[in-house]
């Protein structure tokens, strides 16, 4: 699809809401309207008299349509400014893509990746739960069933925000290894045989950015809050391996006020006993166990090297080790996954009762082919009834939805959302998705966020992405951090 931006360049709303709509389209920019050939979109915005006017003409099929919105932008500050107008313009695209669609998306024109912390903040600032549902419905055209799940994962935000004191924080620890790649993985994650011999030397220096963020935090009077080991996959590390991350980790933090301990042994082939003892031992309470299918011919078809006997083992193993925790991560839409297929994994795990089922949706990789996209597209309704008989069955089954998020490539426009059994809300999955709290990350593609709770001022500190990169940069790691904590008045 060509399009055109007409007296104003908010280029990234326009192609967000068109690629939200249309995923299927590779969309360009023209410079004039002469330049127009079906199927195309115009974006115009105009002013006059302190009030914005947007307009978008869709032409597609060989039909037009058009919508138009108006705002009072009086008075406004910069950023109220640039809001309203984009939302102007996105909603309008909106409008004149969604006729042409078989059914709107059941996000409505809403494209952030956190739809409850919008709502969150729509009660903050004096609406009631219901007034809220409303204007997601009503403005955002979110369908009934999102608006629910949006305004429940708020409410669980908010009891958690109460709970969280000004000098808490979260720490993320990232270890970017797996034993082989899944086909779908958009994550920077490097296979053991490939990168195998990469995992001392960035222990090492993790260990040496624990102790420099450690001895940070204290002087800074924070107090740590929760930990989440998370990857790639954590547990590809040896029994040895774990031992001197979590020494590490006790060595040098004070744990004192820790509520939660998460660690990620996402994949089953590497969970072994002797690792578990030592998760255990370290006061790890909480573990992922992700088979993300339990079809072995869907596990074959995304690369992964085990069955859904091996799910089984490890559940056991992991519940024999004492963990009263578990997390199972499930994904909607993989190759080869039927509506019924993907109904009987989601009754295998249920017939386990973990604690948590986090239900994904298969998010199409950035700079995926169009065969991809297409292929994500047509699965639409699939992946909607996945979606659908999920939720019945772990409604049925005494599980509540208590956070969600939203990606931006995601098959059929949908969500990924945590479910749990009653008091057992994973709070750092909560506090990070919902940026309640600061989080400091560390390890390969740490992104560490300091939250100023009052504001919900944001910033943000990057580690190098790659695993080699990282272990290069181990002399500068702590200055992000130490800026984050120690911010300039
Ligand atoms: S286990 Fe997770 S991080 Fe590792 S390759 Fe598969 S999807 Fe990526």
């Amino acid at each position: 699809m060509i399009y055109t931006l007409e007296n104003h360049e908010l280029k990234h709303a326009v192609e967000e809401m068109l690629f939200h709509l249309l995923p299927t389209e590779t969309l360009s920019r023209a410079d004039s309207v002469e330049q127009l050939t079906e199927p195309y979109c115009r974006s115009i915005l105009t002013e006059e008299n302190g009030e914005a006017a947007a307009r978008a003409i869709v032409c597609m099929d060989g039909a037009v349509h058009e919508a138009e919105k108006r705002a009072s932008v009086t008075g406004l500050a910069t950023l109220d400014y640039k809001r309203t107008i984009t939302e102007l313009v996105k909603t309008t695209v909106y409008d004149a893509v969604v006729p042409f669609l078989p059914q709107a998306p059941v996000w409505g024109s809403l494209t952030g990746v956190r739809p409850a912390k919008l709502a969150r903040g729509m009660i903050e600032r004096g609406m009631t739960r219901g007034e809220a549902a409303v204007e997601l419905r009503e403005h955002f055209h979110v369908s009934p069933e999102r608006t629910a799940l949006t305004i429940r994962a708020a409410a669980t935000a908010m009891e958690m925000d109460k709970t969280i004191g000004e000098n808490d924080i979260s720490l993320y620890v990232g270890i970017p290894f797996c034993p082989s790649r899944c086909y779908y993985c958009s994550f920077v994650s490097a296979t053991t045989a490939q990168s195998g011999k990469l995992i001392e030397p960035y222990l090492d220096t993790l260990c040496r950015e624990i102790e420099e963020t450690a001895a940070l935090v204290r002087a800074a009077g924070k107090q740590v809050q929760s930990v989440y080991i998370g990857g790639g996959t954590p547990t590809t590390l040896d029994e040895h391996q774990l031992a001197r991350l979590l020494s590490a980790l006790e060595n040098h933090f004070d744990f004192s006020h820790l509520r939660e301990y998460t660690v990620e042994a996402g994949r089953p082939d590497t969970i072994t006993p002797e690792k578990l003892r030592v998760l255990k031992s370290a006061g790890v309470g909480r573990v992922s166990i992700n088979p993300q299918s339990m079809n072995d011919a869907v596990l074959a078809a995304i690369g992964r090297k085990h069955g859904a006997a091996d799910v089984l083992r490890a559940f056991e193993q992991a519940r024999q080790a004492g963990f009263d925790e578990i997390n199972m991560d499930l994904i909607a839409g993989l190759t080869g996954d039927t509506a019924e297929t993907f109904a009987q994994t989601v009754d295998t795990l249920l017939n386990l009762s973990p604690e948590n089922i986090t239900v994904h949706t298969l998010a199409i990789k950035r700079g995926a082919d169009l065969t991809d996209k297409a292929a994500a597209a047509a699965q639409r309704e699939t992946v909607s009834q996945m979606l659908d008989g999920a939720s019945h069955a772990l409604q049925n089954a005494g599980y509540g939805p208590y956070y969600l998020y939203r990606q931006k490539f995601m098959a059929g426009g949908f969500e990924n959302v945590g479910w749990c059994k009653p008091g057992t809300e994973c709070f750092y999955n909560v506090s990070m998705m919902e940026e309640l709290q600061t989080i400091l990350s560390l390890g390969a593609g740490g992104v560490s966020k300091r939250v100023v709770r009052e504001t919900g001022w944001i910033e943000r500190a990057n580690n190098p992405k790659y695993p080699l990169e990282y272990i290069q940069a181990a002399d500068r790691l702590a200055n992000g951090k130490k800026k984050l904590l120690f911010p300039k008045k």
